[in-house]
């Protein structure tokens, strides 16, 4: 037996494409036994089912039933021994606070992993475990997932498809509007999540392109809903790297107008997490695209940096509360109180405020009571294609 390759990685990942890919590159790199799992409960089963050690646990901290956090605590109560590699596609502050998190509870921390994941990144976490990593693999893999030129030909082609999540108010349980998420089909791999390429979108300069891209196929769906008597507002994500031209309120704004849609039914959702790095700039435009009529909306409060001057300077509309509170919130004391706090900000400063990331009756209950306007998760509904979206939402009237 090739001493070198005597390890066994257990994998937990919800994104199917992530599970196998992440598998896929631990098997080139020398891995000998590579276990996957795509919830934490069957992780849980995994882990208490093997006879011999897990020597390495890699996994998201964000999956829908039991997040990364309870399966921590779920891991440090069995004793866990072994390794633990996080990942995720989420910013880097909360990465940090959950592996502060992991020690805290006296489990084995040895590194993390932003998406997309890359060999290279693997290779160092595997050396890591002082097990040499084998000599020939293949450097051309060596990359990202995907390099720019296949996103570049992806979005030539169209292969960015456009799916649609609901968000319900919480008083009425009206649907009021959509999110829209954008989603890679491709060829091989089948739907990618927005998590596995945005970023290299970003780093290559193609954002621009793509957010108005976006734009305006949201746009268009949105013209035909209300053709067909649907009142529905649509939520957009534009990435904070857009926000590097001023004229980008007049390229909204045309992109929208074109398609025949009031601008007050176009929502712009901006993570806070860089929000602060050219106050001035980020004003001005932020400014200007409120004054087109957008609403704007701050995303996954509570992970980032917004600072009380954010948000009592920038004029953002809606407060978008991290899909990590609501979902923890009815088991765990200070998720709770961060919600519960999160909500009552926003209300002082007047804005809407929508809980994302509702799993189950009791997740809606709790962010109800606490008063927040609308809701958005897997309980109400997951991200639909068109033609879905339009079924789901007679089904959902019909049951009222
Ligand atoms: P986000 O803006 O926070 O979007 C919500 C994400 O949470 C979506 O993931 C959605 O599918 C997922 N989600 C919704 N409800 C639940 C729930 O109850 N439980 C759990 N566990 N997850 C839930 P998705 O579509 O994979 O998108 C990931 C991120 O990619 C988005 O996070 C957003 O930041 C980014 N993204 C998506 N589409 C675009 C886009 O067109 N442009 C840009 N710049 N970013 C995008
Ligand atoms: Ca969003
Ligand atoms: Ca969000």
């Amino acid at each position: 037996m090739n001493k070198e390759r005597n390890i066994r990685v257990l994998v937990l990942d919800d994104d199917k494409f992530m599970l196998n890919f992440v598998s896929h590159l631990l098997r080139e790199l020398g891995v000998s036994e590579v276990l996957v799992a795509e919830d934490g409960k069957a992780g849980l089963f995994v882990l208490s089912a093997q006879v011999a050690i897990v020597d390495l646990l890699i996994f998201d901290i964000e999956m829908p039933g039991m997040d990364g956090i309870e399966f921590l605590r779920n891991i440090a109560d069995q004793k866990y021994g072994g390794k633990i590699v996080l990942f995720s596609g989420v910013d880097a502050g909360l990465l940090k606070a959950t592996e502060r998190l992991a020690v805290v509870r006296g489990l084995n921390v040895i590194g993390t992993l932003a998406k997309p994941v890359t060999v290279g990144a693997l290779a160092a976490i595997l050396e890591q475990l002082s097990l040499p990593i084998r000599a020939n693999v293949d450097p051309s893999r060596i990359r990202q997932i995907f390099d720019v030129e296949e996103i570049r030909q992806a979005l030539i082609d169209d292969h960015i498809d456009m799916f649609y999540q609901p968000k319900i108010s919480a008083a009425s349980a009206r649907v009021t509007s959509v999110e829209c998420l954008a989603r890679w089909r491709h060829a091989q791999y089948g739907y990618i999540s927005p998590d596995n390429f945005i970023s290299i979108i970003e780093q290559s300069g193609l954002i621009n392109d793509f957010t108005r891209n976006i734009l305006k196929k949201s746009a268009q769906q949105l013209d035909l809903w209300l053709q067909q008597g649907l009142d529905l507002k649509i939520s957009v994500n534009v990435s904070m790297q857009n926000l590097d031209r001023f004229n980008l309120p007049e390229i909204y704004e045309e992109a929208v107008r074109g398609c025949n849609v009031p601008i007050d039914r176009v929502i712009l959702e901006i993570t806070e997490s860089k929000l602060g790095e050219d106050f001035a700039r980020s004003l001005d435009i932020l400014t200007r695209i409120r004054l087109k009529g957008f609403g704007l909306s701050i995303d996954d409060f509570g992970t980032g940096y917004a600072t009380m001057e954010t948000l009592k300077y920038m004029p953002f509309t809606e407060l978008k509360i991290d899909r990590i509170f609501a979902h923890g919130a009815t088991k765990d004391a200070s998720a709770r109180a961060i919600l519960e706090l999160s909500i009552k900000l926003g209300k002082v400063f007047g804005l809407n405020v929508v809980v994302e990331g509702i799993e189950t009756q009791a997740d809606y209950e709790l962010a109800a009571e606490l008063g927040c306007d609308e809701i958005q998760g897997y309980f109400i509904a997951k991200p639909m294609l068109p033609d879905e979206f339009v079924q789901w939402l007679s089904d959902y009237e019909k049951n009222q």
